[in-house]
């Protein structure tokens, strides 16, 4: 990054991504300017991150009057200020940290200005992936992926007309050796007890059902162009080997770290270079002693293989499996429903939908809608 700094601006900075990027540039303060921080609903939060590393013009999605009153930024609201902040070509960098579908269309918009994006949301490819990989070649725009599976295979790709397969690895989460009956009795602490990483509500419940894994294959084939014949998943309980590609002479080359978000987030807003900066110990081979792979129980796992269906069936299908999964998987956060009600709420949903096969992002918006609709409907009809 030469001796300027990066311009960066962060979308979702109150979130768990968010807040750990945040830590990251704190680390490498020589090396970013921040430009504007958006947040949703936590204005106190916001405030403080505000007050701490003065961007020029925050977001909030809500009562923008909660942050007013701050030294000289610009305060902005909801859609139209995500808008804002990625149609302004000073930044560099956009760090895409919200989580759900708010963060679509504010990539498109930084990706149609030109500004490199840092991409942890999964919706994005989720739901419009197709949309927005065209976009980025069209414009020139590097997408490097936060998640860290694809941060992790990014680490690893020279050359990607060489590579074979992706492998992805998955931890298991928290019912990786528990029984089905386990799984279909748990409550929602247990479900939120991952064994490896700290991360939000939403994303902790999908990596309880391996849907995190789904969503994750979906987003692999369109960062990385490879057919879903070509993703494999492993589940790696140690969670130290965070993805890996064979060559196509057999070679297999993965990327192997500690468990923390801070690496990839550090990795996707610094690329190419690398920094210390949030580094807090060596890795140690002898200290993890082993590690583990066995392949994914699809019986227990549902989701995984209706994931690979619905990404191969593509067009609309993912958006409704997406859909119908978040709105399940809310409603099992509400004890509405039971873990297991969540496969079979996002199924029914995938298998009643007539899927569009190219849509436009507004018949996405439009499906994802119906979707949640149609989903929520249906929940309320069980209790
Ligand atoms: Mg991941």
């Amino acid at each position: 990054m030469e001796n300027k700094k990066r311009k960066i601006s962060i979308i979702g900075s109150t979130g768990s991504i968010g807040r750990q990027a945040l830590e990251v540039i704190e680390k490498l303060q020589d090396k970013f300017e921040i430009i504007a921080l958006a947040g949703g609903h936590n204005t106190e939060l916001l405030k403080q991150q505000a007050e701490k590393f003065k961007p020029k013009y925050i977001s909030i999605s809500c009562h923008p009057e909660l942050v007013s009153g701050y030294h000289n930024a610009k305060i902005y609201k909801g859609e139209e200020g995500l808008e804002k902040i990625c149609s302004d070509k000073e930044n560099d960098i956009i760090l895409v940290a919200c989580s759900g579908k708010i963060g679509l269309r504010p990539t498109l918009t930084a990706i149609k200005n030109g500004i490199d994006i840092a991409l942890a949301n999964k919706e994005t490819l989720v739901m419009a992936g197709d949309i927005v990989m065209k976009e980025a070649k069209k414009h020139g725009v590097k997408i490097v992926p936060v998640d860290s599976e694809h941060c992790a295979i990014h680490q690893c790709i020279k050359d990607i007309n060489q590579v074979d397969k992706l492998i992805i690895t998955a931890s298991g989460g928290p019912f990786l050796h528990k029984s089905i009956e386990d799984m279909k009795n748990a409550t929602v602490e247990q479900a939120l007890a991952h064994p490896r990483w700290n991360m939000g509500k939403k994303i902790t419940v999908d990596s309880a059902t391996l849907m995190n894994k789904g969503l994750e294959i979906i987003e692999a084939h369109h960062l990385f162009g490879f057919d879903y014949d070509d993703i494999d998943v492993v589940v790696h309980p140690q969670s130290i080997v965070h993805s890996a590609i064979e060559y196509v002479d057999g070679s297999v080359i993965a990327q192997l770290g500690l468990p923390s978000m801070h690496i990839p987030i550090q990795y996707a807003i610094t690329y190419p270079e690398r920094f210390e900066g949030i580094k807090s110990k060596s890795f140690s081979f002898a200290e993890i002693a082993r590690l583990d792979f066995e392949k994914p129980d699809y019986e227990k796992f549902p989701t995984l293989k209706l994931a690979y269906e619905m990404g191969k069936l593509s067009g609309s299908a993912t958006v409704c499996m997406n859909a119908a999964n978040e709105e399940a998987v809310f409603a099992f956060l509400d004890g509405k429903i039971k873990l297991y009600n969540i496969y079979e709420i996002t199924k029914k949903m995938c298998d009643e939908h007539k899927v569009i096969n190219n849509p436009t992002i507004e018949e996405i918006f439009a499906v994802d809608k119906e979707i949640r609709e149609k989903t929520k409907e249906y929940i309320s009809k069980l209790q």
